[in-house]
C-alpha cells in the first residue's frame, strides 16, 4: 500500500473478532480493568501498540498500553493509583502492585501553533502534547504494525495504516515518509532494526533504504535514549540479528563507532567472533530466563574498541599493565558521550576487561583473590566467549573451573604441566601475565 495515502486521509478498516486471533485471555486483567472503566465514563480508550502488535504474532507483551480520548488529568480523576508522568510527552500511569498500566492520550503530528508541538530546525521533535482524535494518534505512531487499536466495544481491532496487512505479511513499514519520520526521531532507526530482530519482520525497502544516509543522525538523539534503546535491542533475547541489523543497515559505525571501526579493520575476523559468541550466549540466557547484565553486555559490545586502543597503545612502549587501564577508560569516556552508561555499569565493564589478562596466573595467592573478586563469574563468561570464537583459551578455561571447586588441585596440576613442558622444552619461557589480545 502506498504510503502517502495512509497519512493523508487515513481510512479505517475494522477487523472483526472472527478475523483476528487476540482473545482477552491474553490481555492483563489489569488493563481490562481501565479500559472498561475508562469506557463507562464516556471515554474512548484501546489497547494499542506493541501488544495488540505482540498478540496478533501469537507472543506475549510484555507491557501494556492503552490510548483514550481523556486527558491525563481526566484520567488521574477515575484512578486512585494513578500517577501523571513525564514533560515531553505526558502520560497516566495506573499503578496495579509491580504491573503500571501506562494511559496515553490521543495526540496529533501536526503543529497548531500552540507551542505545545515544538520541532528543532532539523526536524527532530522535542515536545509533543497537542491532542487529536484516535485517527491523529494512528498517523504519528511510527509503524503500521505498532498503531492498531484493538476494543472491548465489539472486540475488533481497528486500523487506519494497513497495519493489520502488514503483521499478516510481517513487514516493518513506518508510517509517512520515512526520511521525515526518522529526522524527527532518529531513535525510530534503532527501533526498526530492534522490532525487525525480534518479531523476525522484513524491513519495508521505502522503510530501510534511508538508514544508511540518515545514520550519523544518531549522535544527536538523547544519550539516555540510547542506552535504553540499547539496553531493549541487545538484553531481549535478540542480540545476534540486532546486532546483524545494525550492521546490515550501516548503524553499528554510528551507534558504536570505536567498535565499528575496530571490526573493520580485524581482517581475521577474530573480534567480531567473540562478539557473536557473546551475544549468542547472552540470548540463551535471556531464553532460559537467567539473569543478564549490562555490565557484560557491553563489555562485549566495546571489546573490539578496548582491544585495538590497548594494541595502539602497547605499539607505542606504553607498559601492559597501564596500557590496559588507559585503553579501558579511553573507550569508556569515548563511549560515554555517546551513551549515557551509567558508572554502575562502566565500572564492572572495565573490571571484566582488565581481568581478561590475568587468567594466566596461577600463584596460589592470585588465583584465590581472583576467585574472590566479585566479577570472577562474569570475568569467566567472558573468557568463554573468547574462547567459543578462537579456541586459544583451553587451557586457562580447564584451569580456573579446576580452581573454583578445589584451587590447590588446580594448581598442582598445572605445575605438573609446566614440569612436563619445561622438561620437553627447557628453554620454554616461564609463563606471565599476558595482555588481552585480539580474541
Ligand atoms: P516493545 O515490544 O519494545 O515494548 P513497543 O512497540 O511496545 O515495543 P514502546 O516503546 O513500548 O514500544 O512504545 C509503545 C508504542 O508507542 C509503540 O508501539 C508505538 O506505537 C509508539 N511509539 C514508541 N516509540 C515511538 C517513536 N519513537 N515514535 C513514534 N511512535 C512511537
Ligand atoms: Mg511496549
Amino acid at each position: 500500500m502506498p504510503n502517502d495515502i495512509t497519512t493523508d486521509s487515513p481510512v479505517l478498516r475494522v477487523i472483526p473478532r472472527d478475523q483476528h486471533c487476540i482473545s482477552r485471555k491474553g490481555i492483563s486483567p489489569n488493563a481490562l480493568r481501565v479500559l472498561y472503566r475508562l469506557r463507562e465514563c464516556g471515554h474512548d480508550a484501546y489497547l494499542v501498540g506493541g501488544a495488540v502488535r505482540d498478540l496478533l504474532v501469537g507472543g506475549n507483551p510484555k507491557d501494556f498500553d492503552l490510548a483514550t480520548s481523556a486527558t491525563p488529568d481526566e484520567v488521574r480523576a477515575l484512578f486512585r493509583n494513578c500517577r501523571v508522568i513525564g514533560r515531553r510527552f505526558r502520560l497516566a500511569h495506573v499503578v496495579f502492585g509491580r504491573e503500571i498500566i501506562e494511559v496515553a492520550t490521543f495526540r496529533a503530528n501536526v503543529d497548531d501553533g500552540s507551542g505545545d508541538r515544538q520541532t528543532h530546525e532539523g526536524g527532530r521533535l522535542l515536545r509533543d502534547n497537542v491532542y487529536g482524535s484516535v485517527e491523529d494518534d494512528a498517523i504519528r505512531r511510527d509503524f503500521t504494525a505498532n498503531a492498531l487499536y484493538y476494543t472491548i466495544d465489539d472486540f475488533s481491532v481497528r486500523d487506519y495504516v494497513g497495519g493489520f496487512e502488514d503483521v499478516q505479511n510481517r513487514v516493518l513499514r513506518l508510517i509517512g515518509d520515512p526520511e521525515t519520520r526518522y529526522r524527527e526521531d532518529p531513535v525510530r532507526m534503532l527501533r526498526a532494526v530492534r522490532l525487525a530482530a525480534k518479531l523476525g519482520f522484513r524491513i519495508d525497502d521505502a522503510t530501510a533504504a534511508p538508514l544508511h544516509a540518515l545514520a550519523p543522525l544518531l549522535a544527536e538523539a538523547a544519550p539516555a535514549r540510547l542506552f535504553e534503546e540499547c539496553l531493549k535491542m541487545f538484553l531481549s533475547g535478540h542480540a545476534v540479528a540486532s546486532f546483524e541489523g545494525l550492521e546490515r543497515h550501516g548503524l553499528l559505525r554510528a551507534l558504536l563507532p570505536e567498535s565499528a571501526a575496530a571490526l573493520a579493520a580485524n581482517r581475521s575476523g577474530a573480534l567480531r567472533r567473540v562478539l557473536i559468541e557473546g551475544l549468542r550466549g547472552t540470548d540463551a540466557r535471556v531464553a532460559a530466563d537467567e539473569p543478564v547484565s549490562p555490565s557484560f553486555l557491553f563489555a562485549l559490545l566495546l571489546w573490539p574498541a578496548y582491544c585495538r586502543t590497548l594494541m595502539s597503545l602497547q605499539a607505542q612502549d606504553v607498559h601492559a599493565a597501564d596500557a590496559q587501564r588507559r585503553a579501558a577508560d579511553r573507550v569508556t569516556v569515548h563511549q560515554l558521550e555517546a551513551i549515557a552508561l551509567p558508572r554502575r555499569f562502566s565500572v564492572p565493564m572495565q573490571e571484566i576487561w582488565l581481568m581478561q589478562s590475568r587468567f594466566g596466573q596461577r600463584q596460589r595467592k592470585r588465583v584465590t583473590r581472583m576467585i574472590a573478586h566479585p566479577r570472577f563469574r562474569a570475568a569467566f563468561d567472558f573468557l568463554l566467549a573468547r574462547q567459543a570464537a578462537s579456541d586459544d583459551h583451553a587451557e586457562d578455561i580447564a584451569f580456573w573451573r579446576e580452581a573454583q571447586l578445589d584451587p590447590d588441585n588446580a594448581i598442582a596440576i598445572s605445575s605438573a604441566f609446566e614440569a612436563d613442558d619445561e622438561a620437553a622444552a627447557p628453554r620454554r619461557r616461564r609463563r606471565r601475565p599476558r595482555p588481552a589480545q585480539a580474541g
